[in-house]
């Protein structure tokens, strides 16, 4: 019995230990678009690429480089372009505190933790901090018994934080505080606690623009500005700043009605600084403020390729041949002809697949790609043959209007290599309302190389010396775009 009983919460640690992997570090992009890798190092190929600012889980790190996850995708980035943050740690205070399956003294017993031992946060619960031991088990422990140890984000390789010089206790007197050059007023004081200076709360992060909620059943104050989200529970030592624990040694407290929290943490919070003029009692926080973001995206020199068509969607087929597989075999070769060149490249698909018009141009979009070009062949009547390149810039769409010179001049590049090489007939660089043009917010352009449907093209297309040209001629078109 005992043994069964044993045999069990060993099944039930390991289902608990193999169910979840969210305690690893999380790293955030902090370069434009970034390569993934298929190892520690550029010489590794590349598997893919990250755009700025995306969340990733940290596997492992080696020689400067980590392991990353992102949804099914996993590979090497350098630490160059990645932020790490450590999960927080926590210390048992408690005598033996037991660990649970769930948040709340309902759920099963699933361990023990004893007092000192230091433990990884997960998550944080109501009154219930998920954790990780050393061991590896994965489980519930009540807040009551732990304090937070520390946390902190650190660029690789890992760097201790700098030391926090504390602003000092100013008893008896009631400190001037200055947010960025600005004296602030407050109908409730700066005060002493602990040896602490105090400030209001929400006076101060509205001076800096943040929008502060009270609830009053949690208890709880969340102030929010631009990507950043500071949430304070009222008495609690463990306020958060994007769901990383910040811990302050002075709990926040309610003084007629105002919620006080440490001037540090308040000033420090949005990214300011807090200066001290003890001569003057003056408080300065200064933050710098943020430019109104701009409404065109970070650019980038990513040329996403988007070779036509795909799975059950064939596009052209004359005598057997279609367009799918002649799009995608010169797509390939254009994404390694730049990619030798040192661009960097994404390809909307690499394989006979289905991939949706719209899913084509958001991935440009969501990526911040500089060009976006598309290749296909096309079709008439068996007869008509040439080259033609296709983009879309008409004055009734304002945004895609704007950017009419650049994007005739991409087509234009595209077009000019293709026919100095192919050397068919020039049908130009023409205007065509076509979805993956229409919907991409970058310059980008369609390239129908040649018409299938034409015999003496067809022959053309089928070898392998003229998809190289094709290809080539495609790759220096966009690089002559882009060294305009
Ligand atoms: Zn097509």
């Amino acid at each position: 019995m005992r043994k069964l009983s044993r045999i069990l919460i060993l099944t039930m640690i390991l289902t608990l230990v193999l169910a979840s992997n969210a305690w690893a570090d999380s790293g955030i992009v902090s370069g434009g678009v970034v390569n993934l890798r298929s190892g520690p190092g550029t010489q590794y190929e590349l598997v893919g690429t990250l755009s700025k600012d995306t969340r990733v889980e940290v596997i492992q790190s080696r020689s400067g480089w980590h392991q990353v996850q992102y949804g099914d995708v996993q590979g090497w980035i350098t630490g160059e372009y990645l932020t790490v943050t450590q999960s927080p740690k926590l210390r048992v205070t408690g005598d033996m505190v037991n660990l649970r399956s769930g948040p709340g003294t309902n759920y099963p017993q699933v361990g023990q933790a004893k007092k000192g031992e230091i433990l990884d946060l997960v998550d944080t619960c109501d009154q219930w901090y998920q954790i990780r031991t050393a061991a590896g088990l994965q489980a519930y422990i009540s807040a009551n018994y732990i304090t937070t140890v520390n946390s902190g984000t650190s660029t690789s390789p890992a760097q201790p934080a700098p030391p926090q010089p504390s602003v000092p206790a100013l008893p008896g007197k009631t400190p001037a505080v200055f947010y960025n050059g600005q004296k602030l007023a407050f109908d409730v004081p700066p005060m002493i606690d602990n040896s602490r200076t105090m400030v209001p709360l929400r006076a101060i992060f509205e001076a800096m623009g943040a929008t502060v909620t009270w609830n009053q059943s949690t208890q709880t104050a969340t102030a929010e500005k631009g990507d950043t989200t500071v949430i304070l529970p009222l008495n609690s030592t463990t306020p958060t700043i994007n769901g990383t624990v910040t811990k302050i040694d002075v709990p926040a407290k309610l003084i007629d009605q105002r919620i006080l929290a440490p001037l540090r943490f308040v000033g420090e919070a949005f990214g300011g600084t807090v200066g001290w003029d003890q001569a003057s009692y003056t408080i300065d926080i200064q933050l710098k403020e943020e430019p109104t973001p701009s409404p065109q995206p970070v650019r980038t020199n990513l040329v996403v390729i988007d070779p036509g068509h795909g799975g059950t969607e064939t596009g052209t087929i004359a005598e057997g041949v279609m367009e799918k597989d002649i799009t995608l075999d010169i797509g390939l070769r254009v994404g390694n002809i730049l990619r030798n060149r040192g661009i960097p490249i994404q390809l909307t698909r690499t394989e006979d697949v289905n991939v949706g018009l719209q899913e084509r141009a958001d991935l440009a979009n969501e990526l911040n790609a500089a060009i976006f070009v598309s290749i296909h062949c096309n079709s008439f009547n068996n007869v008509v043959s040439g080259t033609e390149t296709l983009y879309y810039a008409p004055e009734s769409n304002p945004e895609l209007f704007a950017m009419k010179a650049e994007r005739q001049e991409l087509a234009q590049a595209i077009q000019d290599q293709l026919i100095a090489s192919l050397m068919r007939k020039n049908r130009g660089a023409k205007e065509d309302n076509l979805s993956v043009l229409r919907n991409t917010r970058m310059p980008s352009a369609l390239a129908e190389v040649m018409f299938l449907d034409n015999p003496e093209e067809r022959a053309l297309l089928l070898q392998d010396s003229t998809k190289q040209q094709a290809a080539e001629a495609i790759a220096t078109g966009i690089q002559n775009f882009m060294q305009r």
